[in-house]
């Protein structure tokens, strides 16, 4: 029988946490928490990182959870392909175990092997292929031959281990810190021999760390692992792209019983509504999420654009009028916090829809006044673009383009205002900026100073149902988000 999302996750907790000896950490909210260099939670080793920086220890040397992910900014950023491929998504989960300092590469790689390929996953060894770190001169270190090894003994033939150099198979937590090589688990899937090979757990060896020029061995190394909950359903349910599973099944039936226009088809063709469908799906998930767990679109204007865009989608290419009931719909299929986000998300449709219609009135005498900017569309990134126009046409003497205003104030992107300045050929305050969004972020780092534990060991629900994403609060301070 057929492996439900719910029971795969589930497996994946129970082989590590009953069967393994791991302690079970509920997911961190997708709200960073004292960490000024994320705007989004994007990686089950981010409530680690003090950890990993050696600035903290943990009372259990062997943990598991199931992270929510967001990857819409920064150096994870998966938004352009979300929609166009069929296994990326703004939210994920990411299932993931850990071993600060007790176990070592070869049982973190017979783990994860086991896991896969015994029952009930029961993935076929054929189509499994691992990446293996190669070696890289520059930054002085050599391949890992120790894991090129375990995978060979595990019985993984040559011809499916591949060597990878450090664009692929090293980890780096930033420009210093922790770092290490480490080895991936593709899957060749739909089976081809090996031409479709998609990434399915990515496990990191920290055994380093960089200091400038030079790499430490570390005395205690750790093992961070992290696959995603919905490649791995596609593979078990049998399906061609994460959307066809359950983890998007009623998502589509609620876009469709909203519309009633066509009904998801699953086509990757980039002509039909499909790619529509799979687009709203993915943001109603992350929105939902996002807002669930207490971020703030005044404070993220990433999510603000997000859940405009959504607006949009849902108004224009499911005719759904007003375009905030679906995504109402959506959050009450997803979240337990329904109340909350509802009223979130009517308060950002009625802020939106001003914008909209001020916009409608306001273009016409922005353009009249300064003809140069009609090459701009006055709804770009669903912003307050107009209205920063008309404030630059009314400070006409400012000397530079105030870039933090048009940044903070009307959401603006800093590539908007670089197009903004060539086009009116006006510079602009970049050190202002970046000054500004320095001093916020050190403020949002003092204001949130953890006073407890954050790590927030947990029994493993009992329910499968308990695991429609909770909400978790770290305290009842409220989240000062950078802007990045
Ligand atoms: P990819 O190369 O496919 O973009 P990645 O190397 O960026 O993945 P990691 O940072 O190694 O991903 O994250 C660990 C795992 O999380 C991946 O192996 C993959 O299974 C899953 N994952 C990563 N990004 C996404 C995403 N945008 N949507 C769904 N799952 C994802
Ligand atoms: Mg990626
Ligand atoms: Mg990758
Ligand atoms: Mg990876």
């Amino acid at each position: 029988s057929v492996l439900s999302s719910n029971e795969i996750r589930r497996r994946f907790i129970d082989y590590f946490v009953k069967e393994n000896d791991h302690t079970y950490i509920k997911s961190s909210p997708v709200v960073p928490y004292n960490d000024p260099t994320i705007a989004f939670v994007n990686a089950g080793m981010c409530q680690f990182k003090t950890v990993l920086l050696g600035q903290r220890t943990l009372a259990a040397n062997r943990v598991a959870n199931s992270q929510k992910c967001i990857r819409v900014g920064g150096k994870h950023n998966d938004l352009d392909v979300v929609g166009s491929d069929g296994y990326h998504h703004s939210f994920f989960e990411m299932l993931g175990n850990w071993s600060f300092g007790h176990y070592g590469k070869a049982e973190a790689c017979r783990l994860a092997w086991n896991l896969l390929t015994s029952p009930p996953y029961n993935i076929p060894t054929e189509q499994l292929y691992c990446t293996v770190f190669n070696g890289d001169k520059t930054l002085n270190v050599e391949a890992d031959n120790e894991t090129l090894q375990i995978w060979k003994h595990i019985g993984v033939n040559d011809d499916h281990i591949v060597m990878n150099g450090a664009n692929d198979n090293f980890w780096e937590m930033g420009e210093t810190g922790p770092c290490g090589p480490c080895t991936e688990i593709h899957i060749d899937y739909p089976p081809s021999g090996g031409k479709n090979l998609i990434e399915l757990w990515n496990i990191v060896f920290i055994q380093y760390s960089r200091e400038r020029n030079t790499m430490h061995k570390l005395p205690n190394y750790f093992i961070d692992t992290g696959m995603g909950l919905e490649r791995l359903t596609m593979v078990l349910q049998d399906k061609t792209s994460t959307y066809d599973t359950d983890l998007f099944s009623s998502i589509f039936n609620i876009i469709f019983n909203a519309c009633r226009i066509s009904k998801y088809t699953g086509l990757f063709d980039g002509t039909s509504l499909d790619t529509y469908y799979r687009v709203l799906a993915d943001h109603g998930r992350m929105i939902t999420i996002a807002l669930s767990d207490n971020m703030l679109p005044s404070q993220n204007h990433k999510l603000r654009r997000l859940i405009r865009k959504s607006f949009i989608l849902a108004e224009t290419n499911f005719k759904i009028h007003p375009g905030y009931t679906l995504m109402c719909d959506i959050a009450n299929e997803v979240s337990n916090n329904l109340g909350h986000v509802k009223h979130l998300i009517k308060h950002e449709y009625t802020i939106f829809n001003k914008l909209r219609m001020s916009v409608l009135k306001d273009w016409k005498m922005v353009v009249e006044e300064c003809p140069m900017l009609n090459s701009f569309n006055p709804y770009e990134e669903c912003t307050g673009f107009v209205p920063a126009c008309n404030y630059l046409i009314k400070h006409k003497n400012m000397s530079s383009i105030p870039a933090f205003t048009l940044y903070d104030t009307f959401g603006l992107e800093k590539k908007t205002i670089g197009r903004l300045s060539q086009v009116m050929g006006r510079p602009v305050s970049w050190n202002e900026l970046d000054d500004k969004l320095k001093k916020l972020q050190t403020k949002t780092t003092e204001n949130i100073k953890r006073k407890s534990n954050n790590y927030m060991i947990g029994n493993i629900p009992k329910t499968d149902d308990s695991f429609k994403y909770e909400v978790i609060r770290h305290s009842n301070e409220s989240y000062l988000l950078p802007i990045v």
